[in-house]
Parts: structure tokens; C-alpha cells; sequence
């Protein structure tokens, strides 16, 4: 185990891969615990620069994976790390989570058969290599799909919903033919999502159970409730929780996880969940975690990766978030001031310049109860457009 935080000025340094804004939000979690960052990313406005260390170099440059390696572990916060890269780290220092674990989750196809090992069920899918493995392709998900291309999708980009086998030939044209996965298309009641930490020792520690509002294809809003005793539909609120631990216990376990990931699932009306997508670090619907009152994500997985002792990152008050997302040219821009002027309101901007559709930041809420949570978000979703 790297040494434990102590007053010293810094006892540990962490390396991560990619310098967006989710590394600047490692490092902001990583500096109070002494832990200081290098991030290594390209872009020269890259968001983490000004609270990390900043390595602006391609991911595969040998100076900078050299200056990763003096590191006592390495993170990420991005899923398609170059192979090289990670071929270049191996027996230099710890990568966490590890390559074996990252060639799955980048791979969609590969992704899911993992899955359904760790005994974690998906949407019915089939992979599509070539022009041959569309026949009967739509017949056996069930008739209605979401054709995905199998690497580098993210945010809804690279698939296309397909009712009829003209439509899933035209969708995998219109991909390039390039390999895809043609899934299922799933009617669920909601999407929800949960974050588990795990340590080279093998603890865990658990995120809350948060759920998920899309718009286009992307996160627009995260909601958590912790369980209240008089809730209703108490039943069924725990019972997804469990369900979404457990999975995420199995698939951590079963996939030697060092380190932090999130999975994404579709609530099926009998209740069954499907995980939908695994991510091999913070992610999005986490960001509530940041203002909750507990652990946050972040902080979550700086421990995991240094091997340090991790604990549930659960918040302890209802809060939710919302994406502030780019628009397009004289489109309505969000109202800080007024954002700013409103109670249990917290933005986090990336520093990033605005384009249609790009994450730029996200609000965080939080509230002493449910009521005082919705009406605060909804005054939000209006300042955010
Ligand atoms: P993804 O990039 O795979 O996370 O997909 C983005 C969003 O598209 C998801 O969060 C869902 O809202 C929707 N979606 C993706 N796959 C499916 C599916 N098989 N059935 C229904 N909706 C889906």
C-alpha cells in the first residue's frame, strides 16, 4: 500500500491518463488528502491543467508515460487508453483499474460477454463483424434495435435506433461497416446507475444508486433520494439498490476491478436490471457525490487507486445534478447570477469553450428532503437551459 496520507507536504503522487474534467475533479478531491496529480493529455487546454501537474503530450509519448511511471499508481479517466500506453506502464507501476479490465469495458461486444460471465444479465444482442452477420440479426433481439459501433461510442454519438433490416443496413453503412453491436431495444421503466470501489485487497465500498434523465443521448439530470421510512414505494427503491450492489459486487469481483467503476443499467418493469454499459472509472451520474455530504466519487477513486482504504461514497442529503451542456449560437446561455443566488445550488464549470451538445459543467443540489430537492432542481432546469 502507497503510505496513508500524514502531514508531510505530499505523500503520494497519481498519475492519471486524460486531463478533462474529470481528472480536474480527481485532483481537486486527490490535494486535501496530500495526494498530488501529473495528468497526461494533449490538449494544451486541457481542464485539469490548473489544479494538476500537466504533461501536454500524445497518451503513447514515452517522456510522459516515463514521468506517469514515477508515479505510485496510475488512473484514468477515459476508457480507450492506447494499448502502447498501457504496454509501455506494465511492471513500471500500477495501472488501476488494469489493461485486462480496460479491453473489456472499451469493446461492447466483449464488454457484454463479460458481463453475462460475472453473472450480470444485458440487453440480447449480436456482434456484426461483416455484411453476413445482419441477416437475422434484428429477429433474434426481438425486431427493434440500437445499433452501436463496438469501440468509441460515447454520449449517445455512433448509433442509430433500426426497425427493419433496410434500416440496419443503412445504420451500419452509415457507421462506416465498421464492427458494431446490434442490441435490443429495452422498454424500461428508468435508467439508473451505480459506482463501486474496489481496492488491490479486494474491499468494496459502494455510490449511491442514482437515477438517470437522458435528452439525446445524453445526461441531462441525476436524481438520489436516500431511503426514508415512510416512502411508499420503499419496496422497490431497496430492492433496486440491492439488486444494483450486488451486480456490481459480482462484476467487480469477478473482473479483479483495482480501483473505481461505474455501471449503468435499464430498470425492466418486473424490476430486473440490465446493465446497459460499464465505465472504468467516475463517471457523469457520480458528480452529485461531490455535494452530497459524503465521500465523493472522486475522492473514491484516488483511494482506490493509491490502495488506500476506501469507504461507501454515499451521499447523506438528497441531491441531484444537472448538466450544463453547450449550445448553439444565440441560443439562451445559463443564468449564473441567478444560479448562484439560490440555496443548496453548487456549479462546477470545466473551463472548456462552448460547443453545441459539449459538456461544459454541471449544477449540483441538495436539499434537507425530497420536496425541497425537486422544487430546487426544477428551478435550476429552468436557469440551465
Ligand atoms: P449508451 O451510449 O449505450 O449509454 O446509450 C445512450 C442512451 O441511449 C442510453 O442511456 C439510453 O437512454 C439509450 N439506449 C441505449 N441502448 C439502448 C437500448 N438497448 N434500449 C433502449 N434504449 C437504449
Amino acid at each position: 500500500m502507497t503510505a496513508l496520507p500524514s502531514v508531510a507536504p505530499a505523500t503520494a503522487t497519481l498519475g492519471i491518463l486524460g486531463g478533462g474534467q474529470l481528472a480536474q475533479m480527481l485532483a481537486l478531491a486527490a490535494l486535501p488528502l496530500g495526494v498530488r496529480v501529473v495528468v497526461l493529455e494533449p490538449d494544451p487546454q486541457a481542464p485539469a491543467r490548473h489544479c494538476a501537474e500537466h504533461i501536454q503530450a500524445a497518451y503513447t509519448d514515452p517522456a510522459g508515460l516515463a514521468r506517469l511511471a514515477e508515479c505510485d499508481a496510475v488512473t484514468l479517466e477515459f476508457e480507450n487508453v492506447p494499448v502502447a500506453a498501457l504496454d509501455y506502464l506494465r511492471g513500471k507501476v500500477a495501472v488501476r483499474p488494469g489493461a485486462e479490465l480496460l479491453q473489456r469495458s472499451k469493446h461492447r461486444a466483449r464488454e457484454k460477454m463479460a458481463l453475462q460471465a460475472a453473472g450480470a444479465q444485458t440487453a440480447p444482442f449480436v456482434s456484426i463483424e461483416t455484411v453476413n452477420d445482419l441477416a437475422g440479426a434484428l429477429a433474434q433481439v426481438g425486431g427493434e434495435g440500437i445499433l452501436k459501433t463496438a469501440e468509441l461510442g460515447y454520449d449517445g454519438k455512433g448509433q442509430a435506433r433500426v426497425q427493419s433490416q433496410a434500416e440496419l443496413l443503412g445504420a451500419w453503412q452509415q457507421l462506416g461497416g465498421v464492427p458494431c453491436v446490434l442490441e435490443g431495444l429495452i422498454h424500461f421503466v428508468r435508467e439508473v446507475s451505480i459506482g463501486v470501489a474496489r481496492t488491490p485487497g479486494g474491499q468494496l465500498a459502494y455510490g449511491p444508486l442514482v437515477e438517470n434523465v437522458h435528452r439525446n443521448g445524453i445526461l441531462r439530470r441525476s436524481l438520489y433520494l436516500p431511503h426514508h421510512p415512510s416512502a411508499a414505494d420503499l419496496t422497490s427503491a431497496q430492492s433496486a439498490a440491492a439488486q444494483a450492489r450486488a451486480l456490481a459486487a459480482k462484476v467487480a469481483q469477478g473482473w479483479q476491478l483495482e480501483g473505481l467503476m461505474t455501471l449503468e443499467f435499464f430498470e425492466c418493469p418486473g424490476g430486473e436490471l440490465l446493465v446497459n454499459e460499464v465505465a472504468p472509472r467516475v463517471h457523469n451520474s457520480g458528480h452529485l457525490t461531490q455535494d452530497g455530504g459524503g465521500v465523493s466519487q472522486f475522492e473514491a477513486q484516488v483511494r482506490a487507486a493509491l490502495g488506500w482504504p476506501v469507504q461507501d461514497f454515499m451521499p447523506l442529503l438528497p441531491c441531484g445534478m444537472v448538466n450544463i451542456l453547450g449550445w448553439p449560437e444565440g441560443a439562451p446561455q445559463p443564468d449564473y447570477a441567478e444560479l448562484l443566488a439560490l440555496e443548496g445550488v453548487h456549479v462546477h464549470l470545466y473551463g472548456k469553450e462552448n460547443r453545441p451538445g459539449r459538456k461544459l459543467g454541471h449544477v449540483n443540489v441538495v436539499a434537507s428532503t425530497e420536496s425541497q430537492l425537486r422544487e430546487r432542481l426544477a428551478l435550476v432546469e429552468r436557469l440551465v437551459p
